[in-house]
């Protein structure tokens, strides 16, 4: 048996527990290629317009599914205690369907944490009838997908390839040091961000919200004086927020896309305390339509201009000051 296994969104963050769940259960997982054009075109074609560039791309490797028995679309209501995932990823699979190849089965199930590992583990298992597996065979394949993702999430990644470390560069002091803020499934879809961790790691060393320990990311939530609920926006936040007061961060770069309602207030938050802290801080909105000319050039005046504040460490102008302290446009 076969399961067509997206390579978009969830993917970045949670397929070393469906790998391993299935691989337990003996079904091969089967996933999309890397995106490509014709992928994104074929999610642009199909999806709707008002919705996120991820979700288009969700949609263009569904379609891109091909030879598989199953589509496997879980919708993944909360994946930690007290948080709920983006009301977009609520939508899967329903929101998404049209863009399942004929013939193809979807094959779900509903992940909600927030309602206890027992029940979970339940909802899991009435998944495993379809597929013919008894409960105490998912209950181990349960164990083993936590395992593989614990240890994913234990070497953030690396063994993956899904985000590289910064292990590859030796440790220069001189070289330029960059934040890198966002989605995994934004900062590691290096053709939809048109390579952009490449194009950084070449100029500057990088530092990425997925490195950060879940500890930091809490105890840099605490001044919110109203909780977020969304995961992925409190692992943002509480990231970026710890990059702002670390003296050896030079910049922050909050990669984000078009039409994504969390990032507006995330995005926004964050702006702000930058400004507050005089940190140099830059917005890269990606959408279908963005050009890699443009890219390079916002980048390289980014990382130049932070040179120079380096060259000239102390100078402040007072009309910068001024506008700086008052205004939200600078
Ligand atoms: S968090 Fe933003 S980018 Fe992610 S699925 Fe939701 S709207 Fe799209």
């Amino acid at each position: 048996m076969k399961i067509g296994f997206p390579r978009a969104l969830f993917y970045f963050d949670f397929f070393p527990f469906w790998a391993g769940f299935f691989h337990h259960l003996n079904i091969e997982v089967v996933t999309s290629p890397p995106t490509n054009r014709q992928i994104m075109d074929l999610g642009l074609k199909n999806a709707s317009d008002e919705t996120c560039l991820p979700l288009k791309l969700l949609s263009g490797h569904i379609q891109a599914l091909k030879a598989v028995d199953w589509v496997f679309l879980p919708r993944m209501v909360s994946v930690e205690a007290e948080t709920y995932t983006c009301p977009k990823f609520l939508g899967i699979p329903e929101s998404l369907l049209s863009s399942v190849p004929t013939g193809i089965p979807v094959l779900s199930v509903t992940l909600n944490w927030r309602k206890g590992q027992r029940l979970v583990l339940k909802d899991l298992q009435t998944m495993g009838e379809t597929l013919g597996k008894s409960k105490i065979e998912i209950k181990q394949a349960f164990y083993e997908g936590q395992k593989w993702q614990e240890k994913f999430q234990k070497t953030r990644g690396a063994e993956w390839n899904f985000a590289p470390t910064n292990l590859e560069w030796p440790p220069e002091p001189e070289r330029l040091k960059i934040a890198l803020v966002g989605h995994s499934y934004l900062i590691q879809e290096s053709y939809a961000n048109l390579n952009l961790l490449k194009k950084l790691r070449e100029k500057a060393r990088v530092e990425l919200v997925q490195h950060v320990d879940q500890i930091e990311i809490e105890t840099n939530l605490l001044e919110l004086r109203k909780k977020l609920f969304w995961s992925h926006s409190k692992q943002i936040y509480g990231a970026g927020n710890k990059f702002l007061a670390d003296p050896e961060i030079d910049g922050i770069i909050y990669l984000t896309c078009f039409g994504c309602g969390t990032d507006s207030i995330v995005q926004e938050l964050l702006s702000r305390k930058a400004r507050q802290r005089h940190k140099p801080y830059m917005v890269i909105t990606l959408d279908e339509h963005s050009g890699e000319a443009g890219l390079i050039t916002r980048l390289e005046a980014f990382l130049d201009m932070i040179e120079r504040r380096r060259v000239h460490e102390g100078y402040v102008s007072t009309h910068g000051e001024r506008l700086d302290c008052n205004s939200n446009t600078l």
